[in-house]
């Protein structure tokens, strides 16, 4: 008989976070698994973002090779638009997939990158999918008629809502906090209850769950969560928005118990994370710097970083690239999140930009200047790391990464607007991603109270493979983590290398539809709200 799998992912989720809450009782559940589980940083991707962290973390490939770098892409390899990926861009074979290969079922809630659906042997109901075609994209369609009948089912909070998603920008305004965490904590129960409902109903041998509000609720609320900033004598107002996000993660306790109690005995459990947190008290103008440098001209109507207004609207982001003075740029930065700068490359892209011949001394000298360019106030290095295309991105789909990726020390995301300043403080601290985050687990054979050196995202899929008894497909990246099993186990049951896993099949041409059209909405508004979209 197979053991059971469950993973419960916690997008943004970092001991720096989980720990203190462990220490003070709000988290007890987790605590006494932890004493009893095995432990570890699990240490996320280049660029430790939401897309391809996750995307790598179920498929046990690196970005370079699945092709998720960013939340966007260029249209086309030859194109300077860039649009929201989703699933049809995912090249590598997901673990759901994997598994329905070889006659096992999988549940999986609330993943990013599911829609459009691929069929798998069970039931997905997928993340950063627009309320209005929820129904369409459940796999398999008839799941939606099970789950809409579940007591307290609310489609509008469950899934993504232009109006919520927009009210919640507005959330950033102080007194609209209290709805902003009371709704995520209603969106979690939502997830939680469709997951109860299809254990009990049509448990699978692997059962995923994504709670993703711990990574909302940081983003903006990160001087509430992290107490290095939660003010020594709060107010009673933000004693009030402290003690509902430890309602958040109270309620996210009781989840994990109850899922686990669900499972049963003979159940592995992991946890685990795409990317950390902490906090980000600064923002680097990048491209401001690149014009500064002399390698970026702006366009007439570029917008400016003035506080409020000069933001980009929704749907600008595609045609940011036109934004740019395109003659005379040679090197320029698409997107906050992705923290890359492309060269323009005469012939790439369309592009004028410079001769190819001149590729690396430019790449090279550009490089040099990132790690020269200081903090006119400290004199501190801003730009910590700097790794080429080849580096960040090896594999296939390298032709679609930046050519450069940057940390920043701050660990922040750049901004790609216009500024007098290159570097400026943040009005008030935020939360901001972070290379390490959360790995944990427990079950039968699993080693008890074990502390781990970190490991890297994508040795999950092969570690849930090993577990679920089957072989490790040869061409997965990660390794199992042998690490957290008992010697025993590991003996009597050799891990197995198997088949290469399948290139999933390429969706029909023209197969985008208007429900891609009012997802890309949505998902602009949500990321807007995270400062994804500037
Ligand atoms: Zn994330």
């Amino acid at each position: 008989m197979t053991n059971h799998v469950v993973l419960i992912g916690l997008d943004g989720g970092t001991f720096s976070t989980l720990d203190p809450l462990l220490d003070e009782g709000v988290m007890p559940f987790l605590k006494d698994f932890l004493a009893s589980g095995v432990r570890g940083e699990l240490t996320s991707v280049i660029p430790p973002l939401t897309p391809p962290g996750w995307t790598s973390l179920i498929t046990g490939r690196s970005p370079g090779n699945h092709g998720i770098m960013d939340f966007f892409r260029f249209e086309s390899p030859g194109s300077r638009y860039i649009r929201l990926v989703n699933s049809r861009d995912v090249r590598c074979e997901t673990l759901w997939s994997i598994i329905s290969r070889q006659g096992l079922k999988a549940t999986v809630l609330n993943f990013p990158l599911m829609t459009p659906p691929r069929p798998i042997s069970g039931y997905v109901v997928p993340g950063w999918a627009p309320w209005r075609y929820l129904r369409r994209l459940c796999f398999p369609q008839s799941l939606y008629e099970k789950i809409k009948t579940i007591p307290g089912f609310n489609l509008q909070e469950l899934a993504m809502d232009l109006q919520l998603e927009g009210k919640a920008i507005e959330g950033t305004s102080k007194d609209e906090y209290e709805d902003w965490i009371s709704f995520h904590i209603r969106r979690e129960k939502q997830w939680f209850e469709i997951l109860r409902y299809l254990m009990h109903e049509a448990p699978c041998e692997l059962t995923a769950i994504l709670f993703d509000g711990v990574d909302k609720l940081q983003h903006l609320l990160w001087p509430f969560i992290d107490p290095t900033y939660f003010p020594t004598h709060p107010s009673a107002w933000e004693q009030r928005i402290r003690e509902l996000c430890l309602a958040y993660f109270r309620q996210l306790d009781g989840f994990i118990a109850e899922i686990v109690a669900l499972a049963g005995p003979q159940a592995s459990v992991f946890l685990a994370s795409d990317h950390g947190f902490g906090p980000s008290t600064e923002v680097f103008y990048i491209n401001a710097w690149l014009h500064r440098e002399g390698y970026l001209e702006w366009a007439s109507d570029a917008p400016t970083d003035s506080g409020e207004a000069g933001k980009l609207g929704l749907g600008t982001i595609s045609r940011w690239a036109a934004m740019v003075g395109a003659s005379h740029t040679t090197a320029y930065s698409l997107t906050p999140s992705s923290n890359g700068v492309h060269i323009a490359v005469a012939g790439r892209r369309g592009e004028r930009g410079i001769e190819p011949h001149e590729y690396e001394p430019v790449r090279s000298r550009l490089v040099e200047q990132l790690y020269q360019f200081t903090d006119p106030s400290s004199g501190g290095q801003v730009v910590t790391r700097v790794w080429p295309r080849e580096e960040a991105f090896p594999g296939k789909q390298m032709d679609w990464a930046p050519d450069l990726t940057l940390s920043i020390r701050d660990g922040g995301f750049v901004s790609i607007l216009n500024s007098k300043v290159v570097l400026k403080p943040r009005p008030e601290v935020v939360g901001t991603h972070r290379p390490q985050g959360v790995f944990m687990a427990k079950g039968p054979g699993l080693r008890q109270g074990l502390a781990l050196p970190a490991l890297s995202i994508i040795d999950v899929a092969p570690t849930l493979l090993y577990c679920l008894d089957l072989p490790v497909p040869s061409d997965l990246e990660g390794r199992v983590a042998e690490q957290i099993f008992a010697s025993a186990v590991l003996h009597q049951r050799p891990i197995r290398i198997g088949e290469p896993t399948s290139v999933p099949e390429a969706f029909p041409q023209g197969s985008e539809s208007q429900e891609d059209k009012d997802g890309e909405a949505q998902v602009l508004e949500r990321l807007k709200n995270l400062g994804y979209v500037e």
